[in-house]
């Protein structure tokens, strides 16, 4: 039976969050390194991107890409693109050429959008794509290509006067994978799921915007939506700062003193490499009361030396298939009470699942494993923003179990929900039946005085199956001898745990978005003889 006199049946679409960002809030703030405008000055531009879209032929549904960093214009597209019905399909510009050219081709991108600063690369790559129509520039470069620069074409244009009121179940953006293993894969981010996201991403619990805010994503915003700030952002009126190409710890601490950031998100890597700036005074951040880190597990010291400088760093946890945030670490009601020591091994743990979304551990024959805080098992989730498949892509059925989406990484978790990732499970050191936490290690290793960056893999074992070798940057204060090492982690750690070997190099490579890259680190040390 169908009852009657329900409520609206209103669409959960981008349209939604733009009108509100261009009527409520256009006084807010967009600041990026060619220009800074007001919320209402950025949905007049978007509008005539719209027009500019259309001209160029692109109809709801198609793929427009866009080949950039983080820059005002780059945002203009994450509104006009799904405003007209179509999807905007964020290039990861590190990936290497042979995935550039292999995504473009499988998104079947019509048009695509390149920063400037990257226009060497699109001349190399450019004749290699086969669906793309016409290039278009944002701003220029060390390479005039011809073709036309968004910025003119927008100045041309009309304000787009008859936007669809665009299906919450269609497309508006797709993301692939940074694809550590085989080609990546695209993941279809539907305009619900990212409405969705951003609604949770705002609760007073997680990230908790407000219009008082001014919000740095330093997270690209073509890795996994930009970590989903693109629209959590405007959907509360905070303003937006964006800083450019260039990542260097100078550069994040330049902006976010001269624009007065209050909450600035990135991978821990970037937070690290800030703290000298600090420490030297040359980097007040006096503004900074949060961060949002992410992207890899976060080591607790980091969040203890933030506390120094009185940022709140908080942990997050989430995945290109998960559009992208379900997780931040938040202590919770009965946390309070708990010592500052005790208090910073709960930041450092993962945290809760998002309100909306649900979760469970599964052990490796599928069952589902009790929250007892000690059972490891594999991370499965499932709601309204996880993805249900990989786009146009029927290999993978191995990542979905049952309507769940299987994430990779293995945790435990505590009688409340609270939980914690022990690693990625193809990491997992497995030793002698037993399994070893990279990630642990790692985390304990970075607070060696001697130690910049530390990673963890297992090397085989003839014995063992697999053992523990830490791979070491030094710190410049000497050093660090395999036995210092040993001796520095054997408090926090079983003695079977600490690592049989010690390899200091110059850098720890680094994947396309910033983490540790195991697969090459496997790689290096493969004529590595345990001692
Ligand atoms: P990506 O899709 O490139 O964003 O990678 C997602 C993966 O990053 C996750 O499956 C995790 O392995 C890792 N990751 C992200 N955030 C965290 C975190 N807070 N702790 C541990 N691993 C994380």
């Amino acid at each position: 039976m169908t009852l009657k006199g329900l409520m609206q049946d209103s669409q959960l679409n981008i349209g939604s969050i733009f009108d509100r960002l261009r009527t409520i809030y256009s006084d807010s703030q967009i600041i990026s390194p060619e220009r800074r405008m007001s919320y209402g000055e950025f949905a007049e531009r978007v509008l005539r991107l719209a027009t500019v879209l259309r001209d160029l032929g692109v109809g709801p549904g198609d793929r427009v890409g866009s080949f950039a960093f983080n820059s005002a214009r780059h945002l203009e597209l994450y509104y006009a693109v799904p405003l007209i019905g179509a999807v905007l399909h964020t290039i990861n510009v590190r990936l290497s050429s042979e995935q550039i050219v292999y995504i473009v081709d499988h998104a079947e991108d019509a048009v695509v959008f390149y920063d400037g600063v990257v226009s060497e690369r699109i001349e190399e790559l450019a004749p290699q794509f086969s669906t793309v129509r016409r290039l278009i520039a944002m701003g220029e470069g060390p390479a005039d290509l011809g073709h036309d620069d968004q910025d003119s074409l927008i100045a041309g244009a009309s304000p787009a006067v008859d936007l669809p009121d665009v299906d919450e179940n269609a497309a508006c953006g797709l993301c692939y994978t940074s694809g550590t293993t085989g080609m990546p894969k695209g993941v279809l981010y539907s305009h619900r799921a990212q409405w969705l996201h951003a609604m949770s991403f705002n609760m007073a619990d997680h990230m908790g915007l407000t219009q008082m805010d001014r919000v740095l994503p330093v997270v690209p915003l073509f890795h996994a939506a930009g970590w989903g700030i693109p629209y959590a952002a405007p959907f509360t009126g905070a303003d937006l700062v964006f800083h450019g190409p260039d990542n260097s710890p100078g550069t994040v601490g330049k902006v976010i003193d001269e624009e007065g950031v209050t909450i600035a998100a990135g991978v821990p890597t970037v937070w690290k490499e800030l703290l000298p700036l600090l420490r030297s005074g040359d980097v007040k951040a006096a503004s900074l009361n949060r961060l949002m880190v992410g992207g890899a597990a976060v080591p607790r010291s980091l969040i203890e030396a933030y506390e120094g400088f009185d940022v709140d760093l908080i942990q997050a946890w989430g995945m290109t298939e998960t559009s992208p945030l379900v997780c931040l670490s938040r202590p919770r009601r009965h946390h309070r009470g708990l010592s500052n020591d005790e208090l910073l091994d709960v930041r450092a743990k993962t945290g809760t699942i998002f309100s909306g979304i649900e979760m469970r551990i599964c052990a490796s024959d599928g069952s589902v494993v009790e929250w007892d805080g000690k059972q490891v098992g594999e991370i499965e989730v499932r709601g309204p923003w996880i993805a249900a498949a990989y786009y146009e892509d029927e290999t993978s059925d191995d990542k979905f179990h049952d309507g769940w989406l299987r994430t990779g990484d293995m945790a435990t978790v505590e009688p409340d929900g609270y939980f914690k990732i022990v690693d990625r499970a193809k990491d997992l050191v497995k030793s002698g039946g037993e399994w070893i936490s990279s990630v642990d290690l790692e985390g304990a290793l970075l607070a060696h005085p001697q130690v910049r960056d530390a990673a963890v893999v297992g090397v085989p074992s003839k014995k063992w199956d697999e053992r523990p070798v830490a791979i070491i940057v030094a710190d410049g204060a000497g050093i660090p001898t395999l036995e210092s090492l040993r001796d520095f982690l054997a408090p926090s750690f079983p003695k079977w745990w600490l690592p049989d070997d010690v390899v200091i190099v110059e850098e720890i490579p680094k994947t396309s978005v910033g983490k540790i890259d195991k697969k090459t680190i496997r790689v290096q040390l493969a004529d590595v003889e345990l001692p």
